[in-house]
């Protein structure tokens, strides 16, 4: 079994969005009563606003010592710190990490586990979908505690991340939303993006998001999509972007557990 690009699960270019059942086949890697929410403010390909590297992962805010717990059955690729051996830009990036290996149907995906305060695991161990691997901590270069969470193609690679809320189980009663914004020859564009939520289409909106766009770095080929929310309620979206002065707006339908994917061919 061979990595592979986040699958194209429907066209979306026919009609403007469709809804699949994704490839949510990971669990959360915390369970409450630890915060299992993935943090909005340095989502995955966010800069915030060109303040931070680009995110090639994503955060879950918890205390020191709340358990981490393995996404699914795998094999821990390795448990250790990135001193001596590189998985990020610098040496000493992740602090005390483990990458696990997943034969998940018709392909291999690596998930890394960051900043960790304690290993559960050694290398070569095999593991379980939900069994504690390790402890969140502030190791390596964290801005206070939390669990730093990363889907990989290939397990030292850092720019064969994909965004992990396109594997993660959705919240309860939430689906997620990938938006894929190119020209003609298929080159990933940045614009400003607005999100609002209609929980009733003919009334007013009730949310609204504005999701950065990957930035360009983030462009190695592995992406569908250059912009994504998740945990959204099921209901109509109006996605609206500024593009050459203009607004173009559409609408697309969210489904609870499914995937929404929408794509703009921008002239
Ligand atoms: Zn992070």
């Amino acid at each position: 079994v061979t990595a592979s690009p986040t699958p194209v699960l429907c066209d979306p270019a026919a009609i403007n969005f469709c809804i699949s059942d994704g490839t949510f086949l990971l669990q959360r890697p915390i369970q409450p009563p630890g915060n299992d929410m993935v943090d909005r403010g340095y989502a995955y390909g966010s800069t915030e606003q060109g303040t931070r590297q680009p995110h090639h992962g994503v955060d879950l805010y918890n205390a020191t010592g709340v358990p981490v717990l393995a996404a699914a059955a795998g094999t821990v690729f390795y448990a250790g710190n990135d001193l001596s051996l590189r998985f990020g830009p610098q040496l000493d990036f992740y602090g005390n990490l483990i990458v696990l290996a997943h034969s998940l149907p018709g392909r291999t995906l690596y998930t890394l586990y960051g900043h960790l305060s304690k290993l559960d695991v050694t290398t070569g161990m095999s593991v379980q979908a939900g069994e504690k691997i390790g402890e969140v901590g502030s190791t390596g270069i964290a801005i206070g505690s939390h669990l730093h969470f990363e889907v990989r193609l290939y397990p030292q690679d850092y720019n064969s991340t994909l965004d992990p809320e396109l594997w993660l189980n959705p919240e309860l009663g939430t689906g997620v939303l990938a938006i894929r914004l190119v020209n003609h020859a298929g080159v990933f564009q940045s614009t400003p993006l607005d999100i609002q939520y209609y929980p009733d289409p003919n009334g007013a909106f009730t949310q609204s998001w504005q999701p950065e766009i990957y930035p360009p770095e983030m462009d190695q080929g592995n992406n569908w999509e250059n912009a994504l929310l998740a945990d959204l309620l099921p209901g109509s979206y109006r996605i609206t972007i500024l593009w050459q002065g203009a607004w173009l707006s559409r609408w697309v339908t969210l489904e609870t557990g499914k995937l929404t994917q929408t794509e703009f061919i921008l002239p």
